[in-house]
């Protein structure tokens, strides 16, 4: 398999040229696919699997694909947000998001706590179709007003099992209880504990598990 053979866009292949990547990891050959058809997931990954990709590549295409037709920040409006349990990994997903959609007019940003909110304001206040966060600081810039979650189609919990062990259960149903209901779920762990089972089985709708 190549990457060419998903059905990307251009823009997209051409970011992955860039990077030097020409073949799926296992990953990303089992996610790409089903992420495109819209389908929930749970991936049983680890970091170092290509994961990341996994999940941003399809998301990045099925953005362009389905172009947005509100009205302003609202003609940028988070249309797919990335949970992550740390600041280093919400860095890193940003990263690689910012790279993938490097030829792109998708804008992105990160949020992360133990920083001076206003410049995350700022970008916020102009606009970003994907936002990569920590879940308490997103929270922060939500009762801001700094950011609306009312449009966010995709959602995706990276490293599910330590968000879990951090304690950011509750702030992960508050997240969910603020997005449509009508979107699409992906949620990434390390483990398969009965409670990662537990947290797919209410956030999930109809998963289709990825074991690598
Ligand atoms: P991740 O598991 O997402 O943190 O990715 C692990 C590392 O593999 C990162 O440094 C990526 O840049 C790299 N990587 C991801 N996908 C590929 C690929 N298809 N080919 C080569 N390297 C990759």
């Amino acid at each position: 398999v190549r990457f060419a053979d998903f059905g990307l866009a251009p823009e997209i292949l051409r970011a992955l040229t860039d990077q030097g990547y020409v073949h799926p990891t296992p990953i990303q050959a089992q996610a790409i696919p089903i992420v495109l058809q819209g389908r929930d997931v749970m991936g049983a990954a680890q970091t170092g699997t290509g994961k990341t990709a996994g999940f941003s590549l399809p998301i990045i295409q099925l953005l362009l694909a389905h172009a947005s037709t509100s009205m302003s920040p609202a003609r940028h409006p988070v249309r797919a947000l990335i949970l992550t349990p740390t600041r280093e990994l919400a860095v890193q997903v940003a990263d690689n998001v910012k790279a993938y959609a490097a030829h792109t007019a998708l804008r992105s940003t990160v949020v992360f706590g133990g920083m001076d909110m206003k410049p995350q304001t700022e970008t916020l206040r102009r606009g970003v179709e994907v936002v990569i966060a920590t879940p308490g600081r997103l929270l922060d810039h939500v009762e801001q007003k700094n950011i609306s979650l009312a449009q966010v189609q995709m959602l995706v919990m990276d490293e599910a099992d330590r968000m879990l062990d951090m304690g950011f259960l509750p702030d992960l149903q508050r997240i969910i209880n603020l997005l449509p209901k009508k979107r699409q779920n992906l949620m990434f762990s390390a483990t398969f504990s009965p409670e990662i089972k537990k947290l797919a089985g209410s956030f999930l709708t109809d998963p289709v598990t990825i074991e690598v």
